[in-house]
Parts: C-alpha cells; structure tokens; sequence
C-alpha cells in the first residue's frame, strides 16, 4: 500500500483495509448465526449494465466480498445497449425476489439510460446503495436503515481516526467488536470538499448528525485552501487528482480521500489528495487505494444484511 514510509508516517494511515476486514468478520460471524436461527441467508441482487472495466471490477470485487461473508448474490449483466424497460424489468425481478434483500446497480450506466429514474424504481427497503430519494430523504430527517455507502465509510474511518486502536500493529480478528464506536464530532470542523448526491451532500448531512460544524465546498467556492486549513477534519470528494495540498490542511487534521482518479501516464490510481505532501502535517490520513474504496464495499454488504434483518422483521442479530 505505502511501502516506503516510515514508522511515524505509518502510524497516521487510516488503514480502510484493516476496518473494512474488522467489520467484514462481524458480519460473517452474525450472518453465520443469522442462518443458524433462522435458515436465512442475506442476498444481494447486482445490476451491471455494459462493459466498463472499472465496473466490472468492482462488481467482481462486491460479489466476492459478499460471498466471502455468507451471502447469496443475483447477477444480471446486461448488454451496453440495453433499453430503460430492460434495466427497469430486472429491477422488478429482484423487487420481488424475497431471497434477494439488498440491490446495487453499479454506476455509471451507460448515457442512454437515465439513473435517477432506475434507481428510484429499486424498492427502498432493498436499497442497499441508500441512493433511493426516500432513503436520501430520511437521511436529511437524521433517520433512515440505508445510508449512502461511500459516506458511511468516511464516517467509520474518521471513527477509527479518533479510536486509538493501532491499525499498524494489531490484526483485525484481534480487536473484539463495538472497540470503534460512533465518535461525537461535537466542536470540531469539517470541510466536505464536493457536493455530489452520492458522496459530498451525503456525507456532509452525516457529519452534521455526529455534531461536527460543517462546511460544504465545491466547485464554485472562493479560497478552497483557506476554508481547509481552518479543519479538523476535510473529506475530499472531488475527482481531481492531488487537489488537497499540504498548504491546505491544519496540523494535525484528519484527513479522508475518497477520490478515485487514474493517472494516464502511469496507470496508477491517486487521490484527490497529495498524500506524500499531506502526509507530513495531517494527523491522520487514509490512502488511496486502501482507505475509502475498501470500506465502501463493507458498507455494501453491512447494508444489505441490516435490510435483510429488517426486511425479516429481524430486531438485531
Ligand atoms: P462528482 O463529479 O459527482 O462531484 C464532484 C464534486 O467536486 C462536485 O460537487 C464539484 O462541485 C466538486 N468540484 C469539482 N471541481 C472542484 C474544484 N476545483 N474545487 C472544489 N470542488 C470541486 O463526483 P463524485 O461522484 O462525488 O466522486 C468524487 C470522487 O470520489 C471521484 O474521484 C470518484 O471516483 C470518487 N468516488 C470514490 C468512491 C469510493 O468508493 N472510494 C465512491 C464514489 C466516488
């Protein structure tokens, strides 16, 4: 991951590897006893229209993931030109399918196709992406079972942030669950850099709702860097790779990248963050890859066990 850093700079790394493996071994565990008690096994129906590499693997990467932790998984590939009715039937099938609990249509569709209108036909209680607008909607009301996935893991990693557990010298399997609770971000500042439905938006309204005083920037903003440096906390959703320079950032800030971008030159993936830069003054900081991309496929597989739980009328397992 970051093989030529030193102890120090180690000890900064939110490691999304580690807690998404933390929180995937409870899942397998409660999935384990979930078929134990009650003969049900959580399933994840998954759409993928076309063939963008980068979604096929990432739906390879789900898929495994999900099956690693005891779940059924639906495929439907469907082909690049595949019309509205095509997509939108699938959707129903799987609506309708009570072995499947959790659905995700992978992201971008091809052009012709209109997202917002395919995913507000996923049934809300299967929304395992909380993309649908009743989810979304709840999450603006401080409620709601199924939250944005990225988000969510952004939440987790500022939590494991401030949990002081060492990430570095201690295994996953180690560390008994509910050691990584929710933090209160009461007093602290937040700057979520990027307004997007799915990841900015959403992960601002989550930071307000542990208390944190937040910020929304975005394309538009005047003196990015300045709003930055005045945070505790900055979440750089922005798709620009090494925007966040370490000029921006307080001292001793953490510091969550969830931007993907692949350098053309040399096909390697960054951040929106210059993390070798930003390393040396952050507090913490996660990587990229093996930060946010790795726990927004636990927050997958966590939301379509809890709407497998609720869709049951399963309290807590
Ligand atoms: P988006 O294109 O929908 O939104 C980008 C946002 O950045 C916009 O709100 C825009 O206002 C803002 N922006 C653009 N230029 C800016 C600038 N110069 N200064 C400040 N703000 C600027 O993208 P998105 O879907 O929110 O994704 C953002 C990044 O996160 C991308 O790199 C994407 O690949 C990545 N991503 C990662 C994961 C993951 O699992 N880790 C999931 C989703 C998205």
């Amino acid at each position: 991951m970051t093989p030529n850093l030193d102890e120090s700079k180690k000890l900064k790394i939110i490691d999304g590897k580690w807690l998404s493996a933390w929180i995937l071994n409870s899942v397998r565990t409660t999935t384990k006893a979930l078929g134990e008690r009650h003969s049900i096994k959580p399933g994840l129906g998954v759409i993928l229209v076309g063939e963008n590499p980068a979604s096929k693997t990432y739906v390879a990467s789900k898929e495994k993931t999900a099956h690693d932790c005891g779940f059924e998984t639906f495929d439907a590939k469907l082909p690049s030109d595949a019309t509205f009715e095509q997509v939108s039937d699938v959707i129903e099938r799987f609506n309708q399918d009570p072995n499947i609990h959790g659905i995700l249509m992978q992201l971008p569709l091809p052009k012709h196709l209109d997202s917002e209108k395919l995913l507000d036909k996923i049934r809300p209680d299967k929304d395992a992406d909380g993309l649908h607008p009743d989810n979304q909607g709840e999450l603006m009301r401080g409620k709601g079972n199924l939250r944005p996935c990225t988000p969510l893991g952004a939440m987790r990693l500022i939590d494991l942030a401030l949990s002081g557990v060492d990430t570095f010298r201690s295994s996953p399997t180690e560390i008994p669950p509910s050691t990584i609770p929710e933090q209160s971000l009461a007093g602290k500042k937040a700057v979520v850099i990027g307004r997007s439905i799915l990841v900015g938006k959403p992960a601002a309204l989550l930071l307000l709702e542990r208390n944190a005083t937040v910020t929304i920037a975005h394309s538009k903003s005047a003196n990015l860097p300045e709003l930055c440096r005045d945070a505790d906390i900055v979440v750089a959703a922005v798709g620009i790779p090494k925007l966040v320079k370490r000029n921006w950032i307080k001292p001793g800030a953490i510091v969550i990248d969830v931007g993907i971008n692949r350098i053309p030159e040399t096909g390697k993936l960054c951040g929106d963050v210059d993390f070798e830069d930003v390393i040396e003054v952050a507090g913490k900081i996660t990587p990229v890859p093996g930060g946010a991309g790795p726990m927004t496929i636990a927050m997958l597989i966590l939301n379509t066990y809890r709407a497998c739980l609720t869709l049951n009328g399963i309290k807590d397992e």
